[in-house]
């Protein structure tokens, strides 16, 4: 008879005798282990008369039994809890299994690095436990469950985790978890045949990603006129990624540019030396702070007067249109056509509600027959591009809903649509030497990205 033999015949004894005793709670612990000892000795002697086990064995086949115990006798379960309305760190251990106690006293562990009660709905938790039936090893008694808990894992965003396990001493320690993402630089270019979202869209371009692209170019470009069949576009992104190389977020965009018709307008991301970050043109002008043309969030909305000499609808008398008239709908939203200050707000006669933004020494802008105005907006008042300042409305003298804008530069009412000024900062001195460095190595990149799709040329308007 070959050792393996033997050995798997003391395994399938001690099995059986653990299966009694699951049965046969009343035998004590001390007895139970002696009985093996004594059932292995004749199984010893029956396969080898010559040796008797020796007294020494005792704490090897204590082992034995120790191993098909844990072996037979617990189970580990890996439970995948997404939380739900109603759930709460306690209710899921409790769930699980575990005493209050129990669960509270993980509660409390937990609570060092990550409050439980952030838990959100959506959130995905992961309890592991380890499951022993309740005849476990002799020497304890028991008093616990017969649940414990392994590890606990909180995934409270992409990348990012809470970790509770035990450490050598036995004692759970709660942890922050985060992965180390890398930065991917992606680049994508297309023909715009619809609008320009659904042509990024098919180039799996993320739909975050095209949001940002849209907003970068709102202010010096009007998309509902400006960007028609066969205009392109192109971008540079980035992606972070996961060590298991699953994109946990979308980055910055680096570069921007939309080719309409002849016209390439080519922005870059930079961010100053007192962190504001802005896109700029090649050669450092910020083209966000052009003044915008169509200040409002109705973007379909059509000219309905535009600058310049025309018959005045209520007195019928020629006379020139000081601004452009936008017909859309009462509410939209009005914004400020650029960065600046706020000097009037108030009734102002036959423009009704009007407000008139200083942006720097040069240009101002002033906006007409507003429903009101928006919350805090007053003399005195710094406002952003883009922010909203008031609603489309008809008050003054007007025939329906529209917004009147008008462009003042050096105190001289100009056509808003054909300003090419930049009313922003422009980099200058380090900022710009650093941004050129920056614009090298996004052409680099360019050169690389985009050399097959065309011959890379680049050019800025
Ligand atoms: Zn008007």
């Amino acid at each position: 008879m070959t050792l393996g033999y033997a050995v798997a015949v003391a395994v399938a004894l001690v099995l059986s005798l653990v299966n009694n005793n699951a049965v046969n709670a009343s035998v004590a612990p001390r007895e139970r282990l002696d009985y093996i000892i004594f059932e292995n000795n004749i199984v010893n002697n029956l396969q080898n008369p010559e040796s008797v086990y020796p007294e020494s064995s005792i704490e090897n086949i204590k082992s034995l039994f120790e191993m098909v115990n844990y072996n037979s006798q617990s189970k580990t379960i890996e439970n995948e809890i997404i939380i739900s309305k109603g759930d709460t760190f306690i209710s899921i251990l409790t769930n699980l299994g575990l005493t209050y106690n129990e669960a509270h006293e993980l509660y409390t562990t937990l609570k060092k690095v990550y409050n439980p009660q952030n838990l959100r709905i959506g959130q995905k938790m992961t309890v592991t436990t380890v499951n022993r039936t309740k005849i476990d090893l002799p020497e304890e008694p028991v008093t616990d469950s017969g649940v414990s808990v392994e590890n606990i894992t909180i995934e409270t965003k992409p990348g990012e985790r809470y970790v509770l396990e035990k450490n050598e001493q036995e004692q759970y320690v709660a942890r922050a978890e985060k992965d180390e993402l890398v930065t991917e630089v992606n680049s994508a270019s297309g023909t715009i045949s619809g609008t320009l979202s659904s042509a990024m869209t098919a180039q799996n371009v993320p739909s975050r990603i095209v949001a940002e692209f849209i907003n970068i170019f709102n202010f010096s470009v009007d998309f509902s006129r400006d960007v028609r069949k066969g205009d392109k576009f192109e971008i540079i992104y980035e992606n972070y990624i996961s060590p298991s190389g699953e994109v946990v977020r979308n980055g910055n965009i680096l570069y921007a540019s939309l080719q309409l018709r002849k016209d390439k307008i080519a922005l870059y991301r930079f961010k100053d030396k007192s962190g504001n970050v802005d896109y700029y043109n090649e050669k450092g002008l910020a083209m966000k702070k052009t003044l915008s043309k169509k200040p409002m969030s109705y973007q379909r909305a059509r000219i309905s007067s535009p600058f310049g000499r025309r018959r005045h609808p209520i007195l019928r008398d020629i006379r020139i249109h000081w601004g452009v008239d936008y017909a859309a709908p009462a509410g939209s939203l009005i914004y400020a056509g650029g960065d600046g200050v706020v000097q009037v707000a108030k009734y102002n006669g036959g423009y009704g509600n009007y407000i008139k933004i200083r942006h720097n020494s040069e240009y101002s802008t002033a906006y007409g027959h507003m429903k009101a105005f928006a919350k805090g907006i007053r003399p005195g008042v710094r406002v952003k591009q883009g922010q909203v300042i008031g609603y489309v409305g008809s008050t003054g003298r007007s025939t329906g809903p529209h917004l009147h804008y008008e462009v003042i530069r050096n105190g001289r009412r100009v056509n808003p649509l054909t300003i090419k000024a930049a009313a922003g900062e422009n980099l200058k001195g380090k900022n710009l030497k650093e941004f050129k460095i920056i614009v090298a190595k996004i052409k680099d990149a360019y050169q690389q990205m985009f050399a097959q799709a065309q011959p890379a040329k680049m050019s800025n308007r």
